[in-house]
């Protein structure tokens, strides 16, 4: 697959500090790339490179084959870290003024307008003014904003912070629909668990430095340990644990059930299916559970900087 933006070995030192250093990525068109890392990693610093914003001290950066210039601009939807709107401005005033500035005409950025206030049900907020909205309110109109002129790529940086679970998923979807729409999209966040879901793409960011980056299916495959969280009932959960014990490598698990199964969680070596497991389990007691367990995105974080240390 194409990518839509490729950005080569980029550095950044604010003085003696290094904010980013050789950080590579590769987006592929229509797909959900995630920058994910804790707070201070770098991820604001490359979204602003990307943005042309922030000048790298070294490396580039290419839109669709081309080393970025300020004409890039008008393909980049971008929602910035720090959200601002003009406060004493009410918010259909200033949502149309922005969408002109993005090229729209009065009457296109109008009726999209319409169509996203009440796609996120908020006819009702055209005439307030932003300081009346709360911020997570405001948040999502800088959203519209920020998709309203259906730029190729869409930069969200922490989207979700600010938000409350149930906006953090509407926003969730509207990014997926975006992309299935055609989209490439671009987002980061430092709350790794909570969105590893969304992307296909992702590159783990550390003090500067990229640790890991791929496809995400394919991240968690190299990560995955052939374990098996199984919850099994049985007369006696004391002879099977110690029956397990003698034949395979075992941790307990821990899961809420509403009786007395006995949890663990069963690692098997490469010579043994699940299906055997499954078989072996069977005949010991009922199995109320049996699942692979996929390491999340903060696990395999976590592993890489221990193992790199
Ligand atoms: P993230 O977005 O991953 O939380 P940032 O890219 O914002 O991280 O910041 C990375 C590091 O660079 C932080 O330690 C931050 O303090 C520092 N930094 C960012 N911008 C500047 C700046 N303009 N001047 C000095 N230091 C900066
Ligand atoms: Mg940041």
């Amino acid at each position: 697959m194409a990518n839509l933006l490729e950005v080569q070995q980029a550095t950044k030192q604010f003085g003696s500090f290094t904010a980013l250093k050789d950080v590579s990525i590769q987006v592929p068109k229509g797909s959900i790339f995630g920058l994910l890392g804790p707070n201070g990693a770098g991820k604001t610093t490359l979204i602003r490179i990307i943005n042309q914003i922030t000048l790298p001290d070294q490396g580039s950066v290419y839109l669709d084959n081309e080393l970025l210039h300020p004409q890039h601009i008008k393909d980049i939807g971008y929602l910035p870290e720090e959200r601002g709107l003009y406060k004493s401005m009410k918010v259909g005033e200033q949502a149309l003024y922005l969408a002109q500035l993005k090229g729209l005409s009065k009457s296109e950025a109008k009726e999209r307008l319409k169509y996203w206030f009440d796609k996120f049900d908020i006819t009702d907020w055209w005439n307030k003014k932003i300081q009346e909205l709360s911020k997570g309110m405001a948040q999502k109109v800088q959203f519209i904003v920020t998709v309203l002129h259906k730029p190729k790529l869409l930069i969200f940086d922490e989207p979700f912070s600010g938000f409350d679970p149930i906006n953090a998923n509407v926003i969730k979807d509207e990014i997926l629909q975006l992309r299935d729409e055609g989209a490439t999209v671009i987002f980061s966040t430092h709350r790794m668990e909570s969105v590893e879901e969304l992307c296909d793409h992702m590159a783990l960011i550390n003090k500067s430095k990229k640790i890991l980056d791929g496809k995400v299916t394919d991240i968690k495959k190299a990560f995955k340990t052939n374990t098996f969280e199984v919850g099994v009932l049985t007369e006696n959960n004391n002879d099977l644990y110690k029956n397990l014990q003698d034949n395979f490598d075992i941790t307990p698990a821990n899961f809420k059930t509403i009786d007395d199964q006995l949890k663990v969680k069963i690692t098997l070596n490469d010579d043994t299916s699940s299906n055997e497991l499954l078989q072996y389990l069977s005949n010991k007691g009922q199995i109320m559970r049996f699942n692979e367990v996929i390491p999340t995105v903060n696990e395999i974080f976590i592993k890489t900087i221990t193992d790199n240390e």
